[in-house]
């Protein structure tokens, strides 16, 4: 078993979740009052990120992040902690204003092929259930957000296929193909 670290809820393994899990709450990291938010939905897309946008736990390479329906979320304690990150992103990621947590990362542009998903980090949840991450992807990122240098590279990836993460340089191919196939019915090319 290698050592390199990805994250902290999969370096001891990645444990399976549960199919029928129906949601769970999420709570920022703050001793008190603590921002929550509920979702009524179990995570989809579930993979490491190495991209440098993704809130990642105190020190880690990868943020674990996934998606539910918008309308499956909703802030039910503190609200008013939170703040949106950059409100330029395509991603509009609602962070607590004290300890930092992203709560979750909503798309307002309507024609983004993600439109109606928010993004979300199941980690924050106590709850035991949720879909387990099942690729990586932004990889090659991590060398931009100081998360590796360029010679930990290879390590990095054979632990990632070890887990069972199998690496991507950006999204999966079933991610990439819906993307480019809302572009494509957009403009046309595809009827
Ligand atoms: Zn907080
Ligand atoms: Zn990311």
């Amino acid at each position: 078993m290698s050592t390199v670290a990805i994250h902290p809820s999969v370096d001891s393994g990645v444990s399976k979740g549960d199919p029928n899990f129906a949601g769970g709450t999420l709570s920022c990291q703050c001793e008190s009052n603590q921002v929550e938010v509920h979702v009524q939905s179990n995570v989809a897309h579930n993979h490491a990120c190495g991209c440098t946008k993704c809130w990642k736990p105190g020190g880690a390479p990868f943020s674990v992040v996934g998606v539910v329906p918008r309308d499956k979320l909703e802030v039910t304690k503190h609200a008013d902690k939170l703040q949106v990150v950059d409100p330029n992103a395509a991603i509009q990621r609602h962070a607590c204003k004290e300890c930092d947590t992203h709560m979750y990362g909503r798309i307002e542009n309507r024609a983004h092929p993600f439109y109606g998903l928010d993004f979300i980090h199941v980690e924050l949840s106590a709850e035991k259930g949720w879909e387990e991450p099942r690729f990586a992807a932004f990889v090659s990122s991590v060398i931009e957000g100081g998360g590796a240098r360029p010679e930990q590279m290879d390590g990095l990836r054979t632990r990632l296929n070890e887990l069972g993460l199998t690496p991507y340089d950006s999204l999966n191919p079933p991610l990439m193909d819906a993307m480019a196939t809302h572009i494509a019915k957009r403009s046309g090319v595809l009827q």
